[in-house]
């Protein structure tokens, strides 16, 4: 039988834990361990595994294309969604604006490891040699800045981590549909990326993430164009954000890579730099947003003061609720318990968690002509204090015994129905 030892992620971290976020850390649980991985199982991930990737691979052409024509097709119909019709057809049209629109500055910010030639990777400007001297080495306030910096660029919840190299993909590909395009990784150490090898630069050994609230109104209406230009819109700002916290960082003299979902696995970083818990969604559950925020990342040489993983009791919630997996038109979400193993390649194996089967979430994204985000939506946690107030959140971080009450009741009394988009923006004023 072959020997699997499960370990625990963050034992033996040498580096210093941070107390520049004492704000946050005066609310937050602290939590030893982020996530539990069995190391004889747990390989880093191979990006041509991504289910967009797969896909596109069993399609023959960019998964993309298929959607988009799925979309196109629906508005020509007057619609937004299988059941979402309009009178007249340029208020469909609209919502495809909002959609192509939200989702453009997010194109910008391409993966590390494509080099020159994608000519999507903003590199920003050289650190000018004469202003070596004046190079800050303090940790906490590098820390404390680089917060302040990502806040200001529209972040709402920052944190660090050691950068865990477990977590960068293996590959990267250059097109969703490309066959060969993939150039190997060189591990830790390297030049820079270029169009010959995807290597990260010497040192790098930290990750800052941020995390930007997504537009719950837009978002309640999911299934919809709209819920997904809200997903585009979150992207492209996460994009701003950290395209402008690496181009800060570069600035005062240290290396910075910014990433969105691309080079490597953003949840679990995010997880280990405790902005939240891993949800049976397989989105990250924020504490003050839900899973109802965007993601993105900065890789960097920075010294930085690390953050720890938080308990809140959201993953135990998450085995009473269940909530996401019922909404869940593709059925793409376990009811079950957890486990190291998932459904087909797009899921790593390893980590002990609820595994998402992405391909029947994506093909669910091309049939409807959305990205769907019910489990999004249908999340309690995505409501913030508006849910009760926030008594249960309160309740749940501080008691198990009361989960399977709160969900009960949850069920029976919270309304998320989907909320009309039509009804959305006429409320909304914009
Ligand atoms: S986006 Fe929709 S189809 Fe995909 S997992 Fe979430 S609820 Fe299911
Ligand atoms: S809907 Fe419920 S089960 Fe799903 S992630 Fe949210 S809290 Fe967890």
């Amino acid at each position: 039988m072959r020997r699997r030892e499960t370990v625990k992620l963050g034992r033996s971290r040498a580096l210093d834990r941070s107390t520049t976020n004492d704000e946050q850390a005066q609310v937050r649980h602290k939590k030893q361990h982020a996530m539990q991985i069995d190391d004889g199982l747990y390989r880093r991930f191979d990006v041509r595994n991504t289910a967009f990737r797969a896909l596109s691979r069993d399609l023959g052409r960019d998964w993309r294309d298929e959607w988009h024509r799925s979309i196109v097709s629906l508005v020509a119909q007057g619609k937004t969604a299988p059941k979402l019709a309009f009178e007249d057809p340029a208020d469909a049209l609209f919502h495809y604006g909002f959609q192509a629109g939200f989702g453009i500055v997010e194109d910008l910010a391409a993966s590390w490891g494509l080099g020159q030639s994608s000519g999507k990777a903003l590199c920003g400007v050289d650190f000018p040699t004469e202003l070596a001297d004046c190079r800050c080495t303090d940790k906490a306030r590098l820390t404390r800045e680089a917060r302040r910096v990502a806040r200001h660029c529209g972040a709402v919840l920052t944190g660090v981590a050691e950068l865990d190299m477990r977590w960068m993909y293996a590959h990267v590909q250059r097109r969703n549909d490309g066959p060969g395009d993939t150039v190997g990784a060189a591990g830790g150490k390297g030049p820079p990326s270029s169009d010959e090898a995807f290597a990260l630069p010497a040192g790098m050994k930290y990750v800052i993430l941020v995390a930007v609230p997504m537009n719950r109104g837009m978002v309640s209406t999911a299934p919809s164009l709209l819920a997904g230009a809200a997903t585009d819109l979150g992207y492209s700002q996460a994009a701003f954000c950290v395209l402008s916290v690496a181009a800060y960082v570069r600035g005062i003299g240290y290396q910075a890579i910014p990433s969105l979902n691309d080079t490597g696995l953003t949840i679990p970083m995010a997880v280990e730099a405790g902005l939240g818990e891993l949800g049976r969604n397989g989105l990250l559950i924020t504490r003050e947003y839900g899973p109802c925020v965007r993601l993105a990342k900065v890789i960097t040489d920075m010294p930085l003061l690390v953050d720890h993983p938080v308990d809140f009791g959201i993953q135990a919630y998450c085995d009473s609720c269940r909530e996401c997996a019922r909404r869940c038109a593709a059925g793409a979400i376990s009811d079950g318990e957890p486990s190291h193993t998932g459904h087909n390649p797009c899921n790593n194996d390893g980590v002990l968690k609820w595994y998402v089967d992405a391909p029947k979430c994506l093909r669910y994204w091309m049939a409807s002509g959305t990205s769907c985000s019910a489990c999004i939506a249908s999340c309690p946690f995505t409501w913030g204090r508006g849910w009760w107030l926030g008594l249960p959140q309160w309740l749940i971080s501080h008691t198990r015994l009361l989960d399977g009450l709160i969900s009960w009741l949850d069920r029976r009394f919270a309304s998320r129905k989907q909320v009309e988009p039509a009804a959305f923006l006429a409320m909304d004023g914009r």
